[in-house]
């Protein structure tokens, strides 16, 4: 599997989540043999809907799937706890990861139940999720559950 191809279409959505001035991450659902189910992006921002992350937009666009073991999901960036919840709640098989630079997410605890977790080490990934950061530290911190309020 070219999981490099795979991670193009979560950038696209990536991207296009920056150009909205939204949180820039992006992700995919794909089966098995590389076709896509679902593509989607954070929309925090453009919908005020915190519940919608890269990750479980897609994962809602791929409508029901019998399985989800044989099922790769894309993402540009690390997931969160509330991601890495609905890989182990659904059994995502394998989880390709952009870059955990930016966020280091929780790859362990997904490794742990036998997710097959790739890490790319993306840097156009790790760019455009650093020049958000730096940009909109704010919205970043409020979507990952921290608050910088102190700062
Ligand atoms: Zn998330």
């Amino acid at each position: 599997m070219n999981y490099a191809n795979l991670l193009a279409v979560a950038f696209e959505e990536a991207q296009q989540g920056f150009d909205e001035g939204g949180v820039p991450v992006g992700a995919a659902l794909f089966d098995a043999e590389g076709r896509l189910l679902g593509r989607g992006r954070n929309r925090r921002v453009q919908d005020n809907d915190p519940s919608v992350h890269g990750e479980t937009d897609a994962f809602r666009k791929a409508g029901r799937q019998k399985t989800y073991r044989d099922k790769i999901l894309v993402t540009t960036l690390a997931p969160c706890w509330y991601c890495s919840g609905l890989i182990r709640q659904f059994n995502i098989g394998t989880v390709v990861v952009g870059e955990s630079a930016n966020f280091a997410g929780h790859l362990d605890w997904l490794r742990e139940v036998g997710v097959k977790v790739v890490e790319l080490n993306d840097s156009a990934c790790t760019e455009l999720m650093a020049r958000f950061i730096r940009q909109s530290p704010g919205i970043w911190f409020e979507d990952i559950g921290e608050c910088d309020c102190e700062a």
